[in-house]
């Protein structure tokens, strides 16, 4: 039997719809909507569509939105400066840069990501809300990760209990999903490039999470019946089709639920983004 599809539109819209409505809550309360900055470094394309997309999204859910587009060889002196304004600004209730930074500037990633206020950190990258996540405390989490508990909460599939296996140890996507899922009681396996017996694992998955960069990697036969298949990747295979990390064709005839790629993880990254600003906004006020 083929899986159930775990379509990233169907739940995405209703992370926005929430984000929405919390949202307009804090302006009747507070005057003004949530705002998200941006900050774009350089010429990266596949950087650009996915900052005009964060930008689409708050005009459609209307929060006030700023994108700062800088040159490649922008200073890391001048970054910092532009992060402390926007730290400073009332009406930007969420700051993000958008990564990869410029290869002059990646040393400085750290300092550029722990230069943005917590409070504001809408990609959750900061230490303190790396530490406040790992510690179970309320914080701001990346969004990706978010996202894909958040629409596993949403599809009423079990996560107390269940054993989870993710694919993939990045700070990004694989550390963050650990904590999430280690939060709500999932037996928590995290993998990488040096795991052995990776199929093995991958097979005791009730939950099983792809963040790996390598395109079809997961095949039908690392999969339990009836398990959940979270994509997390994105592969450009060719210049117009994208592939995530899972042999969706092969691996939907085993699962019991699968996301597909594109159409799947990506929307809800961008979902969650929403509903962190909205968080934000909140946090900066007091009211979480
Ligand atoms: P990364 O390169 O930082 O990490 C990849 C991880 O995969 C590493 O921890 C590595 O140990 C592991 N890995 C590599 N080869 C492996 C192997 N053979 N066996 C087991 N593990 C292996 O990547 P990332 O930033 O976590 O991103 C992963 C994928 O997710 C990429 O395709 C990226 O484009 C995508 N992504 C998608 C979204 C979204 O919104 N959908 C967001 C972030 C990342």
């Amino acid at each position: 039997m083929s899986a159930r599809i775990l379509s990233g539109k169907e739940f995405a819209t209703k992370i926005k719809e929430a984000a929405k409505e919390d949202a307009l809550a804090f302006r009747d309360e507070y005057g003004f909507m949530p705002g998200l900055a941006v900050i774009i470094i350089g010429e990266d394309s596949a950087s650009q569509v996915y900052v005009r997309n964060k930008n689409k999204a708050c005009e459609e859910l209307g929060f006030h939105s700023e994108m700062i587009a800088l040159p490649a060889d922008t200073s890391k002196d001048e970054l910092l400066s532009r992060i402390d304004a926007l730290n400073a600004d009332k009406k930007i209730s969420g700051i993000l840069v958008q990564l990869p930074l410029p290869k002059a500037l990646q040393p400085f990633e750290y300092d550029v990501l722990n230069r943005i206020d917590p409070m504001k950190d809408v990609d959750g990258f900061h230490p303190v809300n790396v530490g406040r996540l790992v510690t179970g405390q309320e914080s701001l989490v990346p969004c990706t990760p978010a996202g894909c508990v958040r629409m596993l909460e949403l599809a009423d599939i079990p996560i107390d209990g269940a054993n989870a296996v993710i694919i993939g140890r990045s700070n990004i996507v694989g550390k963050p999903m650990m904590s999430l899922l280690l939060k709500k009681s999932a037996t928590v396996t995290v993998c990488h490039s040096h795991t052995k017996n990776l199929a093995e694992i991958c097979r005791n998955a009730d939950v099983l999470v792809a963040a790996i960069g390598k395109p079809l990697f997961v095949k039908a036969d690392m999969v339990k019946p009836g398990a959940t298949v979270i994509d997390v990747g994105i592969n450009r295979i060719e210049p117009k089709k994208l592939v995530g990390d899972v042999d969706y064709d092969s691996v939907k005839e085993v699962a019991g639920a699968i996301t597909p790629v594109p159409g799947g993880v990506g929307l809800l990254t961008i979902a969650m983004l929403m509903a962190n600003t909205v968080k934000a906004a909140k946090l900066q006020a007091g009211r979480i």
